[in-house]
């Protein structure tokens, strides 16, 4: 089988979108994508096209950089500007605009900022140049977070004092909690993000679709994953049902990586937590613990910030499935991926972004 080929398979994509359509009938139903790389996918090959008129697709809360919060970046931003640390970070944080400026501006006043693709380079880098403070941006949901664990265990087993972790990491079943208890959104079926299952596995989700009833199915990032994945949904909605079902059982299992899990419990530690746009959700983050506190740069730093959200943005709607890009006043007019507002419009996993790319 050819990976890349095969899940875009434009006559199987025919075949589920027929199949979609004669299986949820015509009432109503909203289902929300969880993750940006769904998004993205959604938007580029123009899925919601391929679906019934009364089958709505919603993107959702799981693109990384977007519900950062804003006092992130600027803390970030004040340790490269004020402390004098170097910043090395995954390439999407550095356009993300913070209150007075992002970090690439930030780089352009003199600021040491290194894009990587792999946390453990920017221990190599601390390792390198011991005169330095190296500060990595450890941002994500749970995909990112074994990593960020792994490089944290490694710099304390290799006694590396100047390397610290800047930590903003979300866990995506209690923002999905959040989100339905809230009643905010009307969503109907989640598609879960694959990427995430794959370490947290799909019984993270079993208790969700108990409580409220709804139904779940992790889904890939290829247009047949997602094509797939709305079938099976559609199937609960029309019979009622409210099981947690896999459609992406190539990567997810119902356990999840269980090494990649005794990483981020030995590390980390859940935590109340922020997310752009929804406030603070109760264990929906993690902190790093207590025993490795020597790798946290909020405890090492006194840090100093004064932050506020963008004007006009409504990337927090947004992420709660409220509202679609295209609501936003300043969506492709003032907000640009070139000159970005609020950080939806930077990452290619946010929703504005995707939007504005594959806008017709
Ligand atoms: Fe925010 Fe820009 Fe998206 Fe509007 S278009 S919600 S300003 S990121």
């Amino acid at each position: 089988m050819n990976l890349l080929k095969d899940f875009k398979n434009p006559v199987l994509a025919r075949k589920l979108s027929a199949a979609i359509a004669e299986t949820v009938g015509d009432r109503p139903f909203s289902i929300m994508e969880v993750c940006g790389g769904q998004t993205h996918t959604i938007y580029k090959y123009r899925l919601r096209e391929m679906l019934p008129p009364n089958l709505r697709l919603v993107s959702g809360p799981g693109c990384p950089v977007c519900v950062t919060p804003i006092e992130y970046i600027d803390k970030a931003v004040f340790l490269a500007l004020e402390k004098g640390a170097s910043i090395y970070t995954f390439g999407d944080l550095v356009r993300v605009p913070g209150t007075m400026m992002s970090l690439e501006k930030a780089q352009a006043e003199g600021a040491d900022v290194q894009p990587v693709y792999s946390p453990f380079q920017s221990l190599q880098a601390a390792k390198a140049n011991p005169e330095r403070h190296v500060v990595f941006l450890g941002i994500g949901f749970e995909t990112t977070l074994p990593g960020v664990g792994l490089v944290i265990r490694e710099a304390q087993r290799s006694g590396v004092e100047n390397f610290s972790v800047l930590l903003s990491a979300k866990r995506v079943p209690p923002v999905l909690d959040a989100l339905l208890s809230s009643g905010k959104a009307e969503i109907d079926g989640f598609i879960t993000p694959g990427h995430v299952t794959s370490i947290i596995g799909t019984k993270a989700y079993d208790a969700l679709c108990e409580t409220y009833r709804v139904p779940m199915v992790v889904g890939g990032f290829e247009p047949l994953d997602l094509l797939g994945a709305v079938h099976l949904l559609a199937g609960e909605l029309a019979g009622g049902g409210t099981r947690n079902l896999n459609a992406y059982s190539r990567a997810s299992s119902k356990e999840g990586n269980v090494k990649a899990q005794q990483v981020m419990e030995e590390v980390f530690e859940e935590k109340d937590d922020e997310l752009r746009g929804l406030g603070v959700i109760p264990k929906a983050g993690y902190g790093i613990r207590e025993s490795f506190a020597e790798f946290d740069a909020d405890r090492r730093f006194d840090i100093v910030t004064n932050s506020r959200e963008p004007k006009g943005c409504i990337c927090g709607e947004i992420l709660c499935g409220i509202k679609a890009p295209e609501d936003c006043p300043l969506f492709g007019a003032i907000c640009t991926p070139d000159a970005p507002v609020g950080s939806c419009m930077v990452s290619n996993e946010g929703a504005c972004n995707a939007a504005y790319l594959f806008r017709d």
